[in-house]
């Protein structure tokens, strides 16, 4: 292995740079679980979370993966023969889809070019046309981390509404939450999924969901198996500050840190600063010469970018040259767009040096791999982040 001096650039949307803050809050020592003091900082945490959310509901915490926090999202609410509505607009939602099917619900599968984000006009054409009733709960990734593309969740809340359809709303801002704006109560959501390792400045480790009145209804119903999942115990548990089960403590001390950072800049601000950074990766994208993968303007992710090259170039190359040349890490092309795109992560912990940084290290990767690149994406990305 070469000797690397200074910092690895980890610009993979996910898991992102952990802040110093952060990462001391993390190296304190491990405190009883079932003591006063955890007790404060669970009760600190769990309150502080529900801003991030945009609600005043319950926030589950889990010790997993975005990939748990899916799944609770499902057993808790579904039972099994449900019909759900999902959206083809990438590699999570479509790994979303077959967990629902390995569950044993009946998946409606609105196919997609993986370009789009989920369609209101497809999601209110299923609806209406569902006159009995049958879809049990709508799917529907907010940010695809495949493709860099979000869905216009307000406009799916209309479709249901519209059409006056009951079936829940069930929202994944695994690559959303704390990165692009995001209300779960005013947008009418019922669960939102969410992981730690992305927006929330964290190490993987840690699964959320976000419950609404009507989930938590729906879950006394639900039938599907499950047991350590089960939001009740948990939630029943975290009012007098613990958990059923040993808790992630030191990840719980990071996310207090992390919380504590998202408040000190505003949620507002952090929006706002994600959409300027991907707005001036946009600017590079296409001073570059090259296409966003995203083909729809009002779609285009607040966290990262995706880059898809022309037939015949490989974009794993280009990462290869850029991970050895620089130390930076970006984002491989995920299911069928393997090769075709590198992902740009500017997400998180991030700033305007560090999006220059990451924006330098690719033109020179790109120019390195012999792509016929102009040398103006650099340029156009210094001019939107000094004139914006
Ligand atoms: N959903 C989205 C949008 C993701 O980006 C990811 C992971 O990157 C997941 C779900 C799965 O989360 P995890 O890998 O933490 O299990």
């Amino acid at each position: 292995m070469t000797f690397r001096t200074g910092r690895h650039f980890l610009q993979i949307p996910g898991p992102t740079n952990v802040p110093d803050r952060v990462l001391r809050a993390m190296s304190a020592p491990t405190l009883d679980h079932r003591g006063p003091e955890f007790a404060d900082l669970a009760r600190r945490v769990l309150e502080a979370l529900k801003p991030v959310f945009g609600t005043s509901g319950p926030v589950v915490v889990y010790p997993s993966s975005g990939t748990g926090a899916w799944e609770a999202a499902l057993v808790n609410t579904l039972s099994p023969g449900d019909r759900v509505l999902c959206f083809e607009t990438g590699h999570f939602a479509s790994l979303w889809r077959d967990m629902a099917q390995s569950l044993g619900l009946e998946v409606e599968f609105v196919p997609g070019d993986w370009r789009h984000g989920a369609s209101p006009e497809a999601a209110a054409q299923r609806l209406d046309a569902d006159i009995a009733h049958r879809i049990k709960a709508v799917c529907v990734v907010h940010n695809e981390t495949s493709t860099g593309v979000t869905s216009r969740i307000p406009e799916i809340r209309a479709a249901l509404d519209a059409a006056g359809h009951p079936a829940l709303l069930l929202v994944d801002t695994v690559s959303s939450l704390g990165s692009i704006e995001y209300r779960h109560d005013d947008w009418g959501v019922d669960v939102t999924v969410t992981g730690s390792q992305k927006g929330l400045m964290l190490p993987p480790g840690l699964g959320f969901n976000a419950v609404s009145d009507k989930a938590l209804a729906a879950s006394s119903a639900a039938r599907l198996p499950r047991s350590y999942w089960d939001w009740t115990p948990i939630i029943d548990a975290n009012e007098a500050g613990f958990f059923p089960y040993t808790p992630a403590t030191n990840l719980l001390y990071g996310l207090d840190e992390a919380l504590n950072m998202l408040a000190e800049e505003g949620l507002e601000q952090v929006w706002a600063r994600h959409a300027r950074h991907a707005a001036a990766t946009r600017a590079a994208v296409r001073g570059w010469g090259l296409e966003v993968l995203c083909a729809d303007e009002r779609e285009h992710s607040g966290s990262l970018t995706a880059v898809l090259l022309a037939d015949g170039q490989d974009a794993d190359a280009v990462r290869k040259i850029v991970l050895e040349r620089f130390d930076m890490s970006l984002g491989t092309g995920l299911g069928r767009l393997a090769g075709k795109v590198f992902r740009i992560g500017h997400l998180g912990h991030f700033n305007d040096l560090t999006l220059a940084g990451t924006l330098a290290g690719v033109q020179m990767g790109l120019e390195l791999a012999g792509l016929p690149v102009r040398p103006d994406g650099l340029t156009a990305a210094l001019d939107h982040l000094r004139t914006n």
